[in-house]
């Protein structure tokens, strides 16, 4: 056992200290050689080491460098090193955190994180919260909630007779929210258009005065940080108008939410804090390994009447929380562990400073293309950036071959019509000198395409 485990964690470690040098995309070699893996099933099981080994060799050429300082696509960051340690340790307890008595010591910890959370994202006293695999489905989960309160607001059971029969439920969204917010609607019974949806202006942000009158059992759902451009939701704005009604407001925060964190960029969440419920991504921001998200509820009984269940091999009576009570699944891992060790070792100000960081490192972007001549799409507000390059197909076609080359990635996207390279920078290890690498690359890389074109 020790000679297989010192083993994995040597390659580990190994593609750990390779990440920032190595091409961020495989090479095609890596890729062909994955055909080595359609092995049929074997009948007498192969050796330890040698499994071991052949994973090593075979898929980690074949990873995209996603952990790595100059990977800028989709929102993702990457596993601190301490997060990566602690949830190597706490998967060598396996440790079912299912409830308090079976897993005293995750559990208990997995307290203090929310607690922490809470406190560093602002958000009100005593508000609840669930250890859940990302935002899709804390939005999912805080929604379940959602849909309790309303229903039993409205004299029905929903958890014992579902949605058929059940009080009209009129849903509000913006017409940006992000699509895993409507598949997690659709999960609930609520059906992923069955929905309103309020315009935006051209930052993708919803506009509040043009909300729908509010009658009836209402949820609305709103957004902090636009997943192209970054922009926030008038939260605070839209609580106003709407918690007097009687509506449920939700907040998609994957990402946005972290600004909380941050003095410099918490006008942008401004307000925030009245809304009833709140998904947030640990895996994104926060820097700690898959999966990892948080669902928070302003009344956390909201939250057990929608998630907990009861059998008689699963003791109730604990007078600690039991964590299966808040989420959707019975058992999972210690999820709050690396969350807990990301705060812990980052502390407030770390934690500030690396948001901040990262917002700095997307302006740094943002006026070098500018300065190219690239038109920007976007305020950035935040960590996000768009560019375009030109027309559709330039652009489209620059986008393919900065992938590529390998120096850094970036995806594409469309913004209100127009085809542009998405920039996220969430990287706790992303530095001035990866930006200035990566722009050089995608400055003469747009030039290279350019000179083809004409
Ligand atoms: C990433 C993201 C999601 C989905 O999060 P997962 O962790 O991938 O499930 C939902 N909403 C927003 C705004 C996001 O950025």
């Amino acid at each position: 056992m020790k000679k297989l485990l010192n083993d994995a964690a040597k390659r580990g470690i190994r593609y750990r200290e390779t990440l920032a040098t190595r091409k961020v995309v495989p090479e095609q070699a890596s890729l062909d050689a994955l055909d080595q893996l359609d092995e049929a099933m074997p009948e007498q099981g192969e050796s330890d080491m040698a499994t071991l080994a052949m994973l090593d060799e075979l898929v980690s050429p074949a990873t995209v460098a996603m952990a790595g300082p100059r990977f800028f696509g989709f929102v993702v960051g990457g596993s601190s090193p301490v997060t990566l340690a602690t949830n190597w340790l706490s998967a060598a307890w396996d440790q079912n955190v299912h409830m308090h008595a079976a897993a005293p010591g995750p559990a208990r910890l997995e307290q203090v994180a929310i607690d922490w959370l809470v406190d560093v994202l602002q958000l009100p006293p005593g508000t609840g919260a669930g250890f859940v695999t990302g935002a899709t489905v804390a939005n999912f989960t805080a929604l379940a909630a959602a849909r309790h309160r309303v229903c039993e607001d409205a004299g029905w059971d929903v958890e014992a007779n579902g949605l058929i029969g059940a009080p009209e439920i009129t849903v509000i969204i913006g017409d940006e929210a992000h699509p895993t917010l409507t598949k997690s609607l659709g999960l609930l019974g609520f059906g992923r258009n069955r929905v309103v949806r309020v315009p935006v202006d051209d930052q993708g942000r919803m506009i509040a005065a043009q909300l729908p009158e509010i009658d009836g059992p209402t949820i609305i759902c709103t957004q902090v940080g636009n997943v192209n451009s970054g922009a926030f939701d008038p939260v605070g704005e839209i609580c106003d108008v709407a918690k007097p009604q009687g509506a449920w407001v939700h907040v998609d925060g994957a990402f946005g939410i972290w600004a909380a964190a941050s003095k410099q960029l918490r006008p942008l969440v401004a307000g925030m804090d009245k809304a009833d419920s709140w998904a947030a991504d640990a895996h994104k921001w926060l820097n700690v390994p898959y999966d990892s998200g948080v669902s928070f509820v302003r009344k956390p009984n909201d939250l057990k009447a929608a998630m907990s269940i009861t059998a008689e091999y699963l003791p109730v009576a604990s007078v600690r929380r039991n964590p299966s009570d808040f989420v959707p699944e019975l058992s999972r891992r210690a999820r709050g562990v690396d969350i807990w060790a990301a705060l812990r070792t980052l502390g407030r100000s770390g934690l500030e400073g690396m948001l901040d960081r990262c917002c700095a490192l997307a302006r740094r972007f943002e006026s070098g293309l500018h300065d190219a001549g690239f038109d920007i799409l976007n305020d950035v507000v935040l960590n996000q950036v768009l560019v375009s390059f030109g027309d559709a197909d330039v652009t489209r076609r620059i986008i393919d071959a900065i992938q590529k080359d390998g120096t850094c990635w970036c995806g594409v996207t469309v913004w209100q019509g127009q085809t542009a390279m998405r920039i996220s920078v969430s990287n706790w290890s992303t530095s001035e000198a990866d930006v200035d690498a990566s722009l050089a690359a995608m400055l003469r890389i747009a030039r290279e395409v350019s000179a083809s074109n004409s």
